[in-house]
């Protein structure tokens, strides 16, 4: 057989969870990038195959419905199908942008809200901790039309609040809090809703802001497949992100927005067997569980173990965070983010003790946080990297509980 794929099953990955014993004391944890191998083991286990024909995406062009003429139909159908089911973002009468992933789409927000002003460069502001690309992303072509200018508080306090445009991510990658714009203006405004899922956060309603930003990498964990997409409310700005996106990529991969579309499906072919939210059971058709469930109990599962750690010692604290009634899950939920915001309570620097054992993190520093007592783990590892943490955190909370 000449065709198919050709490369093999992940190392490490295994769908019984017994078999993972935490790693040996010299293998490096990387808990600094947030990689969503967390889903690994569920599409191992369920996903169904998906071949892509020859002949599929031969031209450029797919589309004569969409804003864009390389915006696959289907993609948008299955997107809006998603957020129905899901209940987290308004769609009706909103252009939908695809892009190589959020992270293209913010640039090519930020060149639609910057290109018509009359006094570029733009101020883009985002309040502290605020996610780590936006500063780099941001600066990185020195466009003459933004320029990133930190924390949005101390913006807000300034006297001259023209021309700036705002992120507001929620929840919030790194704290996992729930942000509100705080710049009280009428910049732009850029809200960044990559994990506004059910596995991670209650959701309370669906979102209605004027540029909403979604990935395919921390909804199904297919982060390699690099889709994004944007829900935008004004044509003239949805037309400006789709002409970047033209001049920088030419569209986004025909097979990725085919696979995106694929893995979509069957998430909502699955879920509306069921009917509609609340979804209260955890199985679907053919005894199958259900995405957002899986995700969910795999993230609380490690977010119960994360917190027994903490309290039984005194070395780390970490963020709490609000009950709220989950529209999706129809009962009351409290959020496991894909990240935990550890503070090291006795030691001046919390990425350095972390990288005493090994492991990998990301300090507060590259958030905009001055205080190195802050630093940011995954909680989206595989499952044996995650345990391996968890052994080498509550090694160093023993430590100090006999120093003390
Ligand atoms: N926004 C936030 C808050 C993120 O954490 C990430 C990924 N870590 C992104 C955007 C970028 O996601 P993508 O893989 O779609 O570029």
């Amino acid at each position: 057989n000449p065709g198919g794929y050709r490369g093999g099953k992940p190392e490490g990955i295994n769908t019984d969870s017994s078999s993972h014993a935490p790693a040996s004391d010299a293998l490096i944890i990387n808990s600094d990038i947030g990689d969503p191998v967390i889903f690994e083991p569920y599409w191992l286990k369920y996903g169904i195959d998906m071949v892509i024909p020859p002949w599929h995406s031969i031209s450029y062009v797919s589309s004569q419905r969409q804003i864009s003429p390389f915006f696959e139909d289907f993609l948008i159908d299955e997107i809006i199908s998603v957020h129905k089911i899901v209940g987290n973002a308004v769609t009706k009468d909103r252009h939908i942008v695809i892009g190589a992933g959020s992270i293209q789409l913010l640039q090519a927000a930020l060149y639609a809200l910057s290109v018509n002003d009359r006094s570029p460069p733009l101020k883009v502001v985002s309040a502290y901790p605020f996610y780590s690309a936006y500063p780099m992303v941001t600066d990185f072509v020195q466009s003459k039309l933004y320029e990133w200018a930190g924390d949005a508080m101390d913006f807000e306090a300034t006297s001259n609040r023209d021309g700036y445009i705002e992120i507001v991510n929620y929840p919030n990658n790194p704290d996992g809090t729930f942000r509100h714009a705080v710049v009280n203006g009428s910049g732009g405004l850029i809200h960044d809703l990559a994990y506004y899922w059910p596995q991670y956060t209650p959701i309370t309603s669906p979102a209605d802001h004027d540029i909403m930003l979604f990935t395919l990498s921390k909804f199904s964990g297919h982060a390699g497949s690099r889709v994004g997409w944007a829900i935008v409310k004004d044509l003239k700005v949805a037309q400006l992100m789709s002409k970047y996106i033209f001049l920088n990529t030419i569209g986004l991969s025909r097979d990725a927005q085919a696979r995106a579309a694929h893995i979509m499906r069957y998430v909502v072919h699955h879920y509306s067997q069921k009917g509609s939210a609340p979804y209260r059971l955890k199985t679907g058709p053919d005894n199958t569980t259900l995405l957002f469930h899986h995700a969910y109990d795999a993230l609380k599962h490690r977010w119960k173990e994360l917190r027994g750690l903490v309290v039984s010692g005194a070395r780390f604290t970490l963020q709490d965070y609000p009950l709220a009634f989950c529209t999706f899950f129809g009962e009351t939920t409290t959020s496991h983010p894909a990240f935990a915001w550890l503070k090291c309570e006795q030691d001046r620097n919390c990425e350095e003790l972390l990288n005493s054992v090994n492991v990998r993190s990301r300090g507060g520093h590259q958030f905009g946080i001055l205080d190195p007592q802050y630093t940011r783990i995954s909680m989206i590892l595989n499952l044996k990297e995650f345990t391996t943490l968890h052994s080498r955190l509550a090694l160093l909370n023993n430590s100090s509980q006999t120093q003390c």
